[in-house]
């Protein structure tokens, strides 16, 4: 027997209530009961028929597994041409258009939509792009209302299985001659009706809100690149898939350091008595500070080389901190800095021998 029969053997819509097929299955059991028909073998058939349609569709579980099992064969390409589903097709078609007007593919404007992709700028700095960062961020995104929880239903209220599809979401309709299942107009594809509506968020299940999300930014990220993250943009409406979150990388200098290839360029500019007496210096290098011991009288441009503080390479090894010497020279010289310095170089030692003429002698070691 075949399952396209079943509301035609009832001669109900297939939107038909459990009342409208109880009382349809009644009248023709009635008349078709071989008690009333005796002998009478075609009676007797689609009093069979009659019943096995009425224990499938008075059955909601097996109600709608017949739905499913229609539409999963219609989807089939194989199954597609069979007279089956056509009939089944022809017969939801007839129905729809009595009830609800004319059904297309084409008349699909409402139905449920993947969420929109985002897109964030982030701006990182040069060094956390070559090592690598997780940023946390704030995102701006239609999620969950959650109030009802995406529901869109008045909590405490209960969905009604749509009875179109008969809780499917999808509902049989032909394109070129063909039968292909589209979402159901009447609940939008979800395959329930809200009666009660959610009153935060108006029965569409999505608000709009801030939430919080680290956003994992490997080593070696280009500045400029754009970063897609899955299904982190705004969710879909009627259990759609989300869209996703697109992140611009926009790369900023660091505060200290120059990356150039593998290595790190730290510039220490010496006060007058790190020039004139060296000691301990402390620098930054990316994940501590350290101190180094520098030798009196520095050359501007010296670089101090701290092996393995640079930067990961492709090779899994570390380029280093190169610590280049400036000299730091106050822009203005106060009254008080002068009288400090005429002291100073009033100090023994502290300014080269003059002749009696005033002039400095050449040294003996040059010539
Ligand atoms: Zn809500
Ligand atoms: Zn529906």
């Amino acid at each position: 027997m075949k399952n396209r029969s079943y509301y035609e053997e009832l001669g109900v819509q297939p939107d038909a209530t459990a009342e409208q097929i109880k009382s349809a299955y009644r009248r023709l059991a009635k008349k078709y009961h071989p008690d009333l028909n005796s002998g009478d073998r075609l009676a007797e058939d689609r009093f069979k028929r009659i019943s096995e349609a009425y224990r499938i569709l008075s059955d909601p579980t097996q109600r709608r597994a017949f739905h499913e099992k229609e539409r999963v064969r219609a989807k089939s390409k194989a199954a597609s041409q069979k007279q089956s589903s056509e009939s089944f097709f022809d017969y939801f078609k007839s129905a729809w258009k009595t009830g609800f007007g004319s059904y297309t593919a084409e008349q699909t404007a409402n139905v449920p939509r993947r969420g929109k992709d985002l897109k964030i700028t982030l701006e990182i700095d040069e060094l956390e792009l070559a090592r690598g960062i997780k940023k946390r961020v704030m995102i701006k995104r239609d999620g969950p209302c959650s109030v009802c929880g995406g529901t869109g239903r008045k909590p405490g209220s209960s969905p009604v299985q749509c009875k179109i599809c008969l809780g499917i979401g999808e509902v049989p309709t032909s394109k070129q001659g063909k039968t292909v299942f589209v979402t159901c107009t009447n609940c939008k594809g979800k395959g329930f009706i809200v009666r009660e509506r959610c009153l935060q968020c108006g029965g569409k299940g999505i608000a709009r809100g801030k939430i919080p999300l680290t956003i994992d930014v490997p080593a070696g990220t280009k500045a400029d690149e754009v970063m897609t993250i899955k299904a982190q943009g705004n969710i879909g409406t009627g259990g759609t898939a989300a869209g996703n979150l697109k992140v611009m990388i926009v790369s900023t200098q660091n505060n200290y350091f120059a990356p150039r290839g593998d290595d790190l360029i730290y510039d220490y500019a010496i006060n007058l008595k790190e020039l004139l007496t060296g000691g301990e210096i402390e620098v930054p290098t990316p994940d501590e500070k350290i101190k180094l011991s520098i030798q009196p009288g520095l050359k501007q441009g010296k670089i101090l080389k701290v092996k393995g503080k640079g930067l990961l390479n492709s090779n899994g090894l570390h380029g280093d901190l190169l610590v280049r010497i400036s000299y730091h020279l106050p822009e203005k010289i106060t009254p008080r800095a002068s009288e400090l310095i005429d002291e100073l170089i009033s100090l023994k030692g502290w300014s080269p021998k003059k002749d009696r003429k005033g002039f400095i002698k050449k040294s003996t070691n040059d010539h």
